[in-house]
């Protein structure tokens, strides 16, 4: 069991590439921490980073307190699952997870003892004696694991290690790798790039882009308070409407952002520090949207999308040359038409103002 620290970790590769960015995140010692982002942000490099399989081009990485920059892979006692699981298709489960046991010079007895409590603690037991190759991916997937296991790593690693599985098992092994995180105790920093895997896992989730931290923060706030227009873009399906307005401050210090050319009055403090006036994004959930006459809004329906169980409603403000459109999340029954011009209703405290 470790901590894990980096401290203004930076990579480039050879060729110029800048994959990673003054990281700087702690995983406490027994935690599991998601990171998530799309295709190409750093979440591999962080993880090889972290494994010792990529040199640390700049910062610090400490595992447990010690400094890692300078250890080998196998000094840090870190065990990785990759996508592809990387089993032997030679040698059978039990040998498979043998293997970094013996690699490691332990006695006989120790490893059958180690290899029999991974197996039971996994419900390999009635596969110990098959190939790879006579294993549903499921079942692979749990001997990865095993592999992984076995060796008691202080820290747990696993880079998308569901994505071969179909959708029905995904979610089966993921709460099973919560639930054996959880009864292990072990560290454990899981990448994937699927928002909904991360949300459901994640008692804490970091989000990377263009290999910089967007934010860490466990899913409902990462989810009512993203800290950054990716974040809020990134994270639920359809994502959080970002509006691009104006700040207007009154002289009694009251605040509103606007939509087209129509305010919508928010409490001062909700501003991030150091944002005055002038342009602004903000953001607001399209379930948190209401269509009823006496909303502080009106607009005029563009698109209307029915999905049986709900509708969404695309709303551009009215007299105005914006293209500003909101989505709003309304019933299955709504039966708004383009066209319509609607009443909207803001919750005030469903809006986000981001500084940049
Ligand atoms: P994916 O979800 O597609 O696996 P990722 O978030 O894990 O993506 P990384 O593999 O960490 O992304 O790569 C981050 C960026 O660094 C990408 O733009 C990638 O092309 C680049 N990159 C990765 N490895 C190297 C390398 N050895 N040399 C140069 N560029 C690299």
């Amino acid at each position: 069991m470790a901590e894990v620290e980096f401290r203004s970790v930076g990579k480039t590769f050879p060729n110029g590439h800048r994959a990673l960015w003054e990281l700087n995140l702690t995983i406490a010692d027994g935690e599991l921490l998601v990171v998530v982002g799309p295709s190409g942000c750093g979440k591999s490099t962080l993880l090889r980073l972290l494994a010792g399989l990529e040199e640390i081009g700049e910062g610090e990485i400490r595992i447990d307190g010690r400094l890692a920059n300078p250890l080998t892979p196998q000094q840090r006692n870190v065990a990785m699952v990759f996508q592809d699981y990387a089993l032997y298709p030679n040698m059978t489960v039990r040998e498979n997870l043998a293997f970094p046991l013996q690699m490691r010079k332990l006695d006989k007895t120790a490893v059958a003892r180690r290899v029999a409590d991974t197996a039971a603690m996994l419900e390999l037991g009635e596969l110990l004696e098959r190939y790879p190759r006579q294993l549903s991916g499921g079942q692979r997937q749990r001997v990865a694991m095993g592999r992984a296991l076995v060796r008691e790593p202080s820290v747990f690693l696993m880079d998308e290690p569901l994505s071969n599985l179909d959708a029905k098992l995904r979610v089966q092994v993921r709460s099973e790798i919560a639930e054996l995180q959880k009864r292990l105790g072990t560290t454990m920093v899981y990448v994937t790039h699927d928002q909904v895997e991360a949300m459901t896992l994640g008692r804490r989730i970091a989000v990377l882009h263009q290999g910089r931290l967007q934010q860490v923060a466990d899913p409902q706030q990462l989810y009512d308070r993203p800290a950054t227009p990716f974040v809020a873009g990134f994270i639920g399906n359809p994502p959080m409407n970002l509006v691009r307005g104006m700040l207007i401050r009154g002289e009694d210090g009251s605040a509103a952002v606007t939509w087209g050319n129509q305010p919508i009055a928010l409490p001062a403090d909700r501003l991030p520090p150091g944002l005055v006036r002038g342009e602004t994004t903000w953001g607001v959930r399209p379930e948190a949207l209401v269509l009823s006459e006496s909303g502080q809004l009106r607009g005029v329906v563009r698109l209307v999308e029915y999905l049986g169980h709900e509708t969404l409603v695309h709303l551009v403000p009215e007299a105005s040359s914006a293209d500003a459109a909101l989505i709003v999340r309304a019933g299955g029954l709504c039966r708004a038409r383009p066209g319509d011009c609607l009443g909207l209703q803001v919750p005030e405290e469903a809006i986000v103002v981001f500084a940049v």
